[in-house]
């Protein structure tokens, strides 16, 4: 299989402050994504800018994912995008605890771009912030609509202080 986010890190590490642009679609599968948030025929857009150091690599820009699912409150269909904010290390000797390793010259962006897909696409995602979600006996889409099958304990607390409220006045 064809690795295009394999890139030969020899020419950049040879001279720090070289850049070089990566600007990628890579399809879901070929990152071995395979959850239900990932559809094998959708395409992950990968723009990053590679600046050599000398130390290292930095790896920055963005990776747009998009990805499916469920609001968990209104259980409606979303298909939306996440974006992938990179800014990642790369060096040949690991020196930073957070960098990546550049292994025989070579820079391996895919578990990196793997990991942030896997991140950023939300596992329980809502479809607005304030959804306010299905009514439990009925099912309605509170979002849309109001039923009057809803247990309102609040209602009856303040039917007992008017029934209160009517005996006192009563006296
Ligand atoms: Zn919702
Ligand atoms: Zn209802």
């Amino acid at each position: 299989m064809a690795r295009p986010l394999l890139v030969n890190a020899a020419e950049l590490l040879r001279r720090p402050g070289t850049e070089r642009v990566i600007s990628v679609p890579i399809g879901a599968v070929d990152l071995g994504l395979s959850d239900s948030r990932f559809t094998a025929d959708e395409v992950i857009d990968v723009q990053l800018r590679l600046e050599s150091l000398t130390d290292g690599i930095v790896v920055a820009g963005t990776i747009s994912v998009p990805w499916h699912g469920q609001c968990r409150r209104c259980l409606r269909d979303l298909a939306e995008v996440a974006i992938s904010e990179v800014d990642e290390l790369y060096q040949t000797q690991v020196t930073n605890t957070e960098a990546f390793e550049i292994v025989d010259n070579q820079l391996d962006l895919l578990p990196m771009v793997r990991e942030f897909a896997l991140l950023d696409a939300p596992l329980a995602p809502l479809c607005q912030p304030d959804c306010a979600g299905l009514c439990p006996i009925c099912g309605i889409d509170f979002n849309h609509k109001q039923c009057s099958c809803v247990p309102a304990p609040v209602e009856s607390q303040w039917a007992v202080l008017d029934q209160l409220k009517a005996q006192l006045d009563g006296n």
